[in-house]
């Protein structure tokens, strides 16, 4: 066991309904101040296979287990959660850095409303019957085996329980493989589970580095269904091994996504939606980071923004007047600085930020807005995921449109204007999975979820999550040839 934030905790994989250990460890670094807090089980192949044989044991009688009855079990879940929320929140905070006071207000409640959801979701569904001819049909949806759940550090217990709270309700068993910068809390939800009542084997955690851990998991051809949260190369790796055995996988991944200000919009409301943007030290997938601001409001929006993002606090991110906490990496600290060196090297220009604080260290990167670029630079078209915005210019809704449009990405795209026909017209032309008008991160958890082009393919939430872990059957019986009425 260790202690981690004043709570103790297991670093060995959870398989099987028991913890198990690794030969070799690797090191987890707290992003606040760069100490090793852990050292954790390091799984690979062997683990990898013991884990998908647990999931495999214990698929069937959990696929036959009632509706209610898994219900059930997802809402003590819950309540676990719920009666552990301080030290989710903490135990998170340490491991990646992100605030707080979001994780304890907002994300550790919406964890377990997660399950809360997909229980409820379970309970309501129907019956899907139809007539063909006098033939009755019959839609059922099965559980469809076991199922890996990769995901990645900027939100680990809220996009890990994304996928394994519907998993889990479809009746499909799980193997989640948490990322390897902010392990801890998958860690705490299998002790959680297992508390609540859930089966050995039902949900395994394997921890390890993608290449070793991830990749054997992947490759298994007794995996069933495979969700992914991540980036585009990890993704493109998922897919060709995914593709051997036909594994059908949904996809979560990055985005470039932008940010429309058109000059009737509401000036401050804009400001504040553009600021808005360096939530979790800008490592947010759906970040609108690509600000693009009708020419004859730019002076004021630039001059109005900066005011604004001059007030973020930046620090320790325990500290509840923190607005802006560390990144979570020296390495990816130094990619957020690369793309912004570059930048600065073409010709573009910081009018905030542009290097990480030096006052708190090398992991805190400072709220940096960019300027001056081609629509085609790099820092335009690929992901940062830091702090880093950039700002452009347009003077007409045409070119609002094909400037938003212009990445290979298409995750989300948030639109501020006051004419509710533009709003119409603009948000029909954009290429995005999300769209939001006058507000940013409203989400229902019914509401599909997903991106278009390289931001992903299928969609999660509600039905669509559903129906991913689920082999949908239809049967078909025909009105002759019984010899009883059954
Ligand atoms: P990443 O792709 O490096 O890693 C994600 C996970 O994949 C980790 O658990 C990692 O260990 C694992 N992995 C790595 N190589 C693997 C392999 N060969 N086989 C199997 N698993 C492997 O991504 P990251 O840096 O952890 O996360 C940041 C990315 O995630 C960004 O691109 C961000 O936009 C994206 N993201 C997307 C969403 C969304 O919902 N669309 C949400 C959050 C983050």
């Amino acid at each position: 066991m260790t202690e981690i934030a004043g709570v103790l905790l297991d670093t060995r994989h959870w398989i099987g309904g028991q913890r198990v250990a690794s030969p070799e460890t690797f090191p987890d670094h707290s992003p606040i101040d760069g100490s090793l807090i852990a050292e954790i089980s390091r799984g690979g192949a062997s683990e990898a296979a013991a884990a998908v044989a647990a999931a495999s044991d214990a698929f069937p009688a959990w696929a036959a287990t009632s509706r209610a009855e898994r219900a059930r079990i997802l809402h003590a879940i819950a309540d676990g959660v719920e009666k552990r929320l301080e030290d989710l929140a903490n135990v998170e905070t340490v491991d990646n850095g992100a605030l707080l006071r979001s994780h304890r207000r907002g994300v550790m409640p919406r964890v377990a409303h997660n399950f809360r959801f997909f229980a409820d979701w379970l309970l309501s569904l129907g019956h899907d019957d139809f007539e063909t001819r006098g033939h009755a049909n019959h839609v059922s949806w099965d559980p469809a085996g076991p199922s890996v759940l990769i995901t990645p550090w900027n939100a680990p217990l809220m996009l890990a329980t994304w996928k394994v709270a519907p998993a889990l309700a479809a009746g499909n068993t799980v193997i989640l493989k948490p990322a390897e910068w902010s392990p801890l809390t998958a860690s705490l939800l299998a002790d959680i589970a297992h508390e609540a009542g859930l089966p050995a084997g039902v949900l395994n955690v394997v921890q390890g580095y993608g290449a070793e851990a991830g990749a054997a998991l992947v490759a298994d051809p007794r995996v069933r269904r495979i969700s992914f949260t991540g980036s585009v190369p990890t993704a493109q790796r998922i897919a060709e091994a995914a593709a051997r055995n036909l594994t059908p996988l949904s996809l979560e991944l990055g985005g470039k996504s932008p940010l429309l200000v058109f000059a009737d919009a509401d000036l401050d409301l804009a400001v504040d939606l553009a600021v808005e943007q360096y939530d979790n030290a800008g490592q947010v997938c759906l970040a609108a980071t690509r600000l693009l601001v009708e020419s004859s409001i730019a002076d004021e929006f630039t001059a109005r923004f900066l005011a604004r993002a001059a007030s973020l606090k930046q620090g320790d991110p325990r500290d509840e007047a923190t607005d802006m906490g560390p990144n979570i990496h020296q390495r990816q600290v130094d990619k957020i600085d690369g793309f912004v060196r570059r930048a600065l090297d073409a010709g573009a220009t910081a009018l905030l930020g542009g290097e990480p604080n030096a006052d708190l260290g090398g992991l805190y990167y400072r709220p940096t807005l960019i300027t001056g670029m081609a629509p085609d630079a790099e820092i335009i078209t690929e992901e940062v995921f830091g702090p880093v915005l950039t700002l452009q210019t347009f003077s007409s809704e045409e070119e609002a449109v094909e400037l938003a449009n212009g990445t290979r990405f298409g995750l989300a795209a948030t639109v501020a204007t006051g004419d509710r026909q533009r709003a119409e017209r603009v948000t029909a032309r954009l290429v995005a999975g999300t769209v939001w008008v006058n507000c940013f991160f409203v989400r229902d958890l019914q509401a599909p979820f997903g991106g278009a082009r390289q931001s992903g393919v299928g969609r999660e939430g509600g039905t669509w999550s559903f129906d991913f872990y689920c082999d949908i059957k239809n049967t078909v019986m025909a009105p002759k040839g019984w010899q009883n009425n059954g």
